[in-house]
């Protein structure tokens, strides 16, 4: 969580069909998906009302379950039984569609907690003006990281943000930086792991995905041990990060929410907490809009908003604004990226942007000058 005044906003102009709900999908596709990979049981994690701010390996609940008869608890809607168990990650890179680009692996064992804190991700606000720019994993420190993706290590140590190897204040403390062996549309993709306790690489190595690049610790502007994780797109700076929920490849069976809520003024709503809330389960996930100053929505989806670790399923999403609970469906697909326009007042658009250019996106990442020497 670094500084950030924002203030800025900017304008999305997009055509909106005047019609409500549930994402239009071709069942013979879901059902081609559906066999090809393992859905998953339904999930059982601790919901962010439920248990605040983390989703724990070991959840108490387990624990307590021990002392007592063998029992069954049925899931309620909030409070889902709990488990850290997820699918195994479908394999990089994986592109479902000619628009997503799930490039990265998690970058740490999947062994551990992989997945974003509730409470930490993209595009969030800290201490009234800090603004998030990647996310933050919860992990023991001392636990690896590991390399998100194949490239060059070219940051390793301390003074990332201030560029200053010596600045023992710098907020980023410890940190590995990589420059892939693949890009993004022609630009270099960059991956930032910080708060640190140490770094075991150095820079000009290369490294593969999964190899150690250090481990967890709390250096650096952090309330505790964590690792926080950026994907940054052409340029290797804090202004040019983006969603790394969009980019880390889903557990199998699992997808991704992508939305873009706009107001009357065609002005994206900022800092709104939205609630998508699991048909299946009744679990209720939390996710706020982007405030937009530092961060960027990606290239092709313009979002405001991405929930990544969703297993496939119906999904209401809802949110009070003006006073009005606003509510629509959604339908994630295994694999890829669900997306959605809501425009106020009721105006829903479930289909993604209109088809890129031909000269848009890869089907596979695009190869750069970086490769291992
Ligand atoms: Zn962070």
């Amino acid at each position: 969580m670094f500084q950030a005044q924002y203030s800025s906003l900017h304008s999305r102009k997009r055509s909106v069909a005047d019609r409500w709900p549930l994402i239009a999908v071709s069942c013979s596709l879901i059902a081609f998906l559906l066999a090809s990979c393992a859905t998953p049981v339904p999930t059982a994690e601790p919901t962010p009302l439920a248990a605040p701010a983390f989703e724990t390996a070991s959840p108490p609940g387990v624990q307590a379950a021990t002392a007592a008869p063998l029992r069954f608890v049925l899931p309620s809607p909030d409070a889902d039984p709990i488990s850290g168990w997820r699918p195994p990650l479908y394999p990089v890179p994986w592109a479902v569609s000619s628009y997503d680009h799930f490039y990265f692996t998690r970058p740490n064992p999947a062994s551990e907690v992989n997945w974003p804190l509730p409470d930490y991700r993209y595009g969030g606000v800290f201490f009234a003006n800090v603004v998030h720019t990647g996310i933050d994993i919860e992990a023991k420190a001392g636990s690896p990281v590991v390399a998100a993706g194949p490239g060059t290590v070219v940051w390793a140590g301390g003074g990332f943000y201030t560029g200053n190897v010596n600045d023992a204040t710098d907020p980023y403390g410890l940190a590995v930086s990589i420059r892939h062996d693949f890009g993004f549309q022609g630009r270099p993709l960059f991956t930032v792991y910080a708060h640190m306790s140490r770094v075991d690489v150095t820079v000009g190595q290369h490294v593969e995905a999964g190899e150690q690049l250090g481990r967890v610790g709390d250096t650096g502007k952090t309330t505790g041990p964590h690792l926080h994780f950026e994907v940054r797109l052409e340029h290797n700076t804090y202004h040019h990060t983006l969603n790394p929920e969009l980019w880390l490849v889903p557990p199998q069976g699992w997808g991704v929410l992508a939305g873009n809520i706009i107001q009357l003024n065609d002005q994206p709503l900022q800092g709104f907490t939205v609630r998508v809330i699991s048909e299946d389960t009744g679990r209720v996930r939390e996710v706020r809009t982007y405030i937009n100053e530092a961060i960027h929505p990606d290239p092709y989806y313009q979002e405001n908003m991405a929930l990544s670790d969703l297993p496939a399923g119906l999904y209401r999403v809802s949110f009070i604004y003006d006073g009005r609970d606003h509510r629509f469906w959604v339908e994630i697909l295994p694999g890829q990226v669900t997306y959605f326009t809501y425009k106020m007042y009721g105006y829903l658009e479930t289909v993604p942007p209109p088809t890129p250019a031909l000269n848009f996106v890869p089907m596979t990442p695009t190869p750069t000058a970086t490769r291992r020497p």
